[in-house]
């Protein structure tokens, strides 16, 4: 089963792929719209929550050059590499944690039995597999199946 890691991030839009990235690493992660920055930095402050962003405006801010902010300002285009620089500057540790929070909406998700979900997931997958989880708020299941196993593919090449 998944662990729910301790760093807590919130996810700019403009590096918005990050976000799936790092809840399947089981970091709580927010993804800002990117509306309202003084919102983002508000929230990262009292959640204790790192910024990742490209926007430059940020780091030059207050809170961050006097260090009550973390921010990383990411500096590739492409998703694989900011993966990369997050992981290298904050020294993650690349476990995979595919049961630890919901991919879609930041959930920790709650175990469930394999009786609970049978109505739930599609016949072959209720054959096979033993291990489910659910997420409390949209109620999707996860279970190691072929998605699980593309995912740890992905994440291996971090590592
Ligand atoms: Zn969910």
């Amino acid at each position: 089963m998944g662990i729910i890691n301790n760093l807590k991030f919130i996810v700019d839009n403009n590096v918005g792929k990050l976000t799936k990235w790092l809840r399947m690493m089981g970091y709580d992660t927010l993804f800002f719209n990117g509306r309202d920055d003084a919102y983002m930095i508000a929230t990262a402050l009292a959640q204790g929550r790192v910024i990742l962003t490209k926007d430059t405006q940020i780091v030059r801010r207050r809170l961050v050059t006097k260090g009550q902010l973390k921010v990383i300002l990411i500096k590739n285009d492409e998703p694989e590499l900011q993966m990369r620089q997050v992981i290298d500057t904050l020294n993650l540790n690349c476990q995979l944690s595919p049961f630890a929070i919901c991919l879609e909406c930041n959930q920790p998700l709650v175990k469930r039995s394999k009786e609970q979900v049978k109505d739930l997931v599609p016949p072959y997958v209720f054959q096979t597999q033993s291990q489910y989880m659910e997420c409390p708020a949209c109620h999707r299941i996860y279970w190691r199946g072929t998605h699980w196993q593309a995912m740890t593919k992905r994440l291996d090449k971090f590592r």
